[in-house]
C-alpha cells in the first residue's frame, strides 16, 4: 500500500455518492428494528491473539509467498483446509492482469459462510507479499498479519455466527510488482470487485473491512480518511469500548489499499491498517525489508484488532438487518 493524499480528493467526491444509500439502509433498519440485543448464547471463546500469531508464524515459515509463487500455492491450499474444516465454501478466482512483468498468472482465494440472510459482510487480506529479488522478504506483519486475523475472525464467526452472510477475499498481487502507481497494485481486489460488479454480488455487499498490517508490536491504527465515514467512526467507537483506544489512535492519513476498488464501486469501506505512525508518514523501519519478521508482530496486537473488528462486525450485523 502506499500513501497517497492525492487519492483523497478523488475518494471524497465518490464518498457522496454512496454514503446516501447507507444511510438509508440504516435508516430504514432503525425505524423497523424492534430493538438492539445481543443473540443467545455466549461466544464459546473470544479472538485469540496467540492462535492468530501461530497463523503469523505457520506463513512465514512457507518463505516469500509473491503472486505466481510456489509458496503462495501452498498458502492457499492451507487456507482451504482451515477453512472448509470451519463449514466455510472456499473458491479460488484465478486471474491473468498485464503488468509492468507482462502478464503474472494470480489467485485470489474467497471463502464464504451462509448466513441467513444474503446481505454479506467482507473481511479482507491481502495473502501475497512484496516481490524482492534482491533479498527474501517475508512480510510478517506486511502480508501474513492480515491475513492471520482473518482465520482467526473465520474461526469466531464459525462458532457464533452472524446472520449476514461473512465472505472472506484473500487477495492475491496487493503490491506492486515493481513501482506503486494505478497500474501496477492493488490487482487481486479490483479483480474480485470487477467480478462482483458483473455478476450483481457487489449489490449485496453491506461493508467491507480491509485488515492490513495488524500485527505490529507498537501498533497504531491509522484513521484512514479514504475509508466510508460511518465505518471510520464505528472503529474507534467500538476500540474504545474495549478498552483499546490507545492503539486506535494513529494520524488520519489517506492510504491506498484494498479498500479503494471497493470504494470505487460505491461500496462501504474500510481500511484497518496500522501504516505510518505518525502525522509526516514515517512508516515502521522494518517495511518492505528483510526484518518484517516474525518479531515484529505481537499477539498482543493482532487480539486487540481482532476483537474489536469482530464487535464492529457483530454491531453492524444488528444495525444493518433485523
Ligand atoms: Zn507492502
Amino acid at each position: 500500500m502506499a500513501l497517497r493524499c492525492v487519492k483523497v480528493e478523488k475518494q471524497a467526491a465518490r464518498r457522496a455518492e454512496f454514503v446516501p444509500r447507507f444511510k438509508l439502509v440504516v435508516g430504514i433498519v432503525v425505524m423497523l428494528a424492534m430493538g438492539i440485543g445481543c443473540r443467545g448464547g455466549e461466544p464459546e471463546e473470544g479472538f485469540s491473539g496467540e492462535r492468530a500469531l501461530d497463523h503469523v508464524r505457520t506463513q512465514v515459515s512457507m518463505g516469500p509467498r509473491p503472486p505466481g509463487s510456489e509458496a503462495s500455492g501452498r498458502l492457499r491450499s492451507w487456507l482451504r483446509t482451515e477453512l472448509e474444516a470451519l463449514g466455510f465454501q472456499v473458491q479460488e478466482q484465478p486471474f491473468t492482469p498485464r503488468t509492468p512483468l507482462g502478464p503474472v498468472p494470480m489467485v485470489n482465494l474467497v471463502a464464504t459462510l451462509p448466513g441467513a440472510s444474503e446481505r454479506r459482510l467482507v473481511l479482507g487480506a491481502h495473502a501475497d507479499t512484496k516481490r524482492f529479488e534482491e533479498f527474501e522478504f517475508l512480510g510478517a506483519n506486511d502480508g501474513a498479519s492480515g491475513v492471520a486475523a482473518l482465520l482467526e475472525l473465520a474461526r469466531v464467526f464459525h462458532s457464533n455466527r452472524l446472520r449476514h452472510t461473512l465472505t472472506l477475499a484473500f487477495f492475491d498481487g496487493e503490491e506492486a510488482l515493481v513501482e506503486w502507481g494505478p497500474d501496477d497494485s492493488l490487482y487481486g481486489s479490483t479483480h474480485l470487485v470487477d467480478s462482483w460488479v458483473e455478476n450483481g454480488l457487489a449489490r449485496k455487499v453491506s461493508a467491507v473491512f480491509i485488515l492490513d498490517m495488524v500485527g505490529d508490536r507498537n501498533l497504531k491504527v491509522t484513521d484512514e480518511v479514504n475509508s466510508h465515514p460511518q465505518l471510520r467512526a464505528r472503529l474507534r467507537e467500538e476500540a474504545a469500548r474495549l478498552g483499546h483506544s490507545r492503539l486506535f489512535s494513529g494520524p488520519e492519513q489517506g492510504v491506498e489499499d484494498d479498500h479503494v476498488p471497493f470504494l470505487m464501486a460505491g461500496i462501504p469501506a474500510l481500511n484497518v491498517i496500522g501504516f505510518a505512525t505518525s502525522p509526516e508518514g514515517v512508516v515502521p523501519s522494518y517495511w518492505h525489508t528483510p526484518q518484517d519478521t516474525l518479531d515484529k508482530v505481537s499477539a498482543s496486537s493482532l487480539e486487540a484488532v481482532g476483537r474489536t473488528v469482530e464487535a464492529c462486525l457483530r454491531r453492524l450485523d444488528r444495525e444493518l438487518l433485523h
